[in-house]
Formats: structure tokens, sequence, C-alpha cells
């Protein structure tokens, strides 16, 4: 038998009053930020009968404030996908005092940093959602997430070369290559009578119906929100300061030039990747 799913809020007022707490133990700057995400009132984050599915951040542009859409049902993916939304404020909120409506954006890869490295940088304050026991519970989860992403990714990937480099192919050929690529990334799963669903599983991720090659960016992304993790877990008054000095440059600098201004680097080695997993494991020996 499963364990109850985790609780961290019972309504959506008590998630907000104390993701406000959270930030402002984090810093000041944070704090107020955020809070001036409840003032403005550009919060829809209840769950309700007839409201579109999914979670999004939209910077208005005239009045220069962030509008955060959720479906809260309490729950701890719930509260991860509003600190998500929150990191994505507040990038924009970093990049909002320049002049041009094209300035005050970012490249995809690096709003993801943003939103992603809030979702690691945040965990340290979960316990004001949890008790001790649930809070590493949670934040191993979290982590063990962050594991299985970015295999995930690079398969979803690697298909999606597969599929537009061989657009006569059959479905039989199809279901070959997927196969195979997910033995190259993937864990030695056993599927036992299931092996029909290995088959299609590629379907679950939309973005190869609606968004061709939008994937990976998640994973370019999430190697730089580990390296601002990292560099909290050591010093987290300048894992700060990097997130700032990274996002207040909004679009008028290049991807590769942002990662540096963030003091992180863009790079997909073997070993700059395996220091990146050695850390969260650390990590979460430290909290098994
Ligand atoms: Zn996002």
């Amino acid at each position: 038998e499963g364990r109850a799913p985790l609780k961290p809020f019972s309504d959506v007022k008590e998630m907000v009053d104390k993701l406000s707490i959270l930030f402002h133990k984090m810093s000041l700057d944070l704090g107020e930020k955020f809070d001036m995400l409840v003032e403005m009132d550009t919060l829809d984050l209840d769950t309700r009968k007839g409201k579109a599915p999914g979670g999004y951040q939209y910077y208005l542009q005239k009045s220069r404030v962030p509008f955060i859409f959720m479906n809260a049902a309490g729950l701890q993916g719930d509260l991860e996908t509003m600190i998500h939304e929150a990191g994505h404020a507040f990038h924009s909120m970093y990049c909002g005092h320049l002049e041009l409506i094209g300035e005050r954006s970012y490249p995809i890869e690096f709003a993801e940093v943003a939103s992603m490295s809030m979702e690691l940088m945040t965990q340290e304050q979960w316990g004001e959602f949890y008790g001790p026991e649930e809070v590493n519970r949670a934040r191993l989860g979290h982590l063990e997430g962050v594991i299985f992403l970015l295999p995930w990714i690079a398969t979803i990937d690697s298909f999606q070369h597969w599929i537009y480099s061989n657009p006569e192919h059959t479905r039989e050929e199809r279901k070959f290559a997927w196969n195979a690529i997910r033995d190259r990334f993937g864990s030695n799963m056993d599927w036992g009578d299931y092996k029909i669903h290995r088959d299609t599983s590629w379907q679950q991720q939309g973005h190869l119906f609606g968004v061709p090659f939008y994937y990976v960016e998640y994973g370019i992304a999430q190697l730089g929100a580990l390296q601002l993790w990292r560099t909290q877990r050591k010093d987290p008054g300048k894992a700060l300061s990097d997130y700032s000095n990274g996002m207040t440059l909004g679009n008028t600098k290049t991807l590769p030039e942002l990662f540096s201004a963030a003091d992180i680097e863009l790079g997909f080695g073997e070993e700059h990747l395996s220091s990146l997993i050695k850390e969260v494991r650390v990590a979460m020996a430290e909290l098994d």
C-alpha cells in the first residue's frame, strides 16, 4: 500500500501566505517581489470547474506586472508549479526596467533557468509547509525528478531528430527506433506485460505534436539551474546575486553571455554533467 500524498497546504491563501514568508526568509528582495504579485492581484491560482488546465506566467507589458495562472489543488506538484511560475515572475520583474518589449523578454533556455533554479533554491525552506519527515520526502521526490528528467529529455530530443531525418518511416520502424533510443538513455525497468505501452510511450509527451524540437530547452536550463543551486549550497548570498545578475539582462544578451552573467557554465561535457549529478546524489544522501 502506497503512502498518502503530501499535502503542503489546504487552500490557495495558505500557500500564498507561506510562500511570502518563505521568499522573505531567502531575501528581502524576493519577498518584496512576491508580495507585489499579491498586492497587484495578478494571481489566478485556484482550480475550479470550467477553468482551463495548466500553469504559466505571462508578463502584462503595459502595466509591467507578471500574471500567474495555475490550478492549485493542494498537492506538492502544485507547490512546485507555483514556485516555478514565481521564478518566471521574478525574472520578468528583474528585467522589467528595460525600455523595449523585445528587451523585457528572454531566451527560452534561460527563462527556465529562472524557474527551475527557484524550485531547487527554495528547497531549504520547504519546512514552511511540512514537518521534518515530510519535508525530506518532498525534497527527495523533487531531486529524483531532476535525475529522471535529464535522460527523458535526451530521449525525446533524440527521437525527434530521428523522426524528422526519416520522414518516410513506417510505424514498425518508428517503434523500433523509439525503443532503441529508450534503451540508450533509459533505465532497465521491467515492463513485463506492458511492453505495448513502452512502444507508444512517446505519445505522452505533448511537445512532439504541438511544438517540434521544443523540449531540449528544459535540459539546457536544468543544467544551469543545478549550477545555481550548487552555488547556493556553498554560498546562498552569491547564488541570489548571480541569479539577479543574469535575470536583470532580459533579452539584451546572448544565451552564453546570460549564463556567464549568472556565473554558470553553458556546457554539456561528461565531466560537467557528472559533477552536477554527483552533487544531487550527495544532497539526496543528506536527506535519506
Ligand atoms: Zn517554465
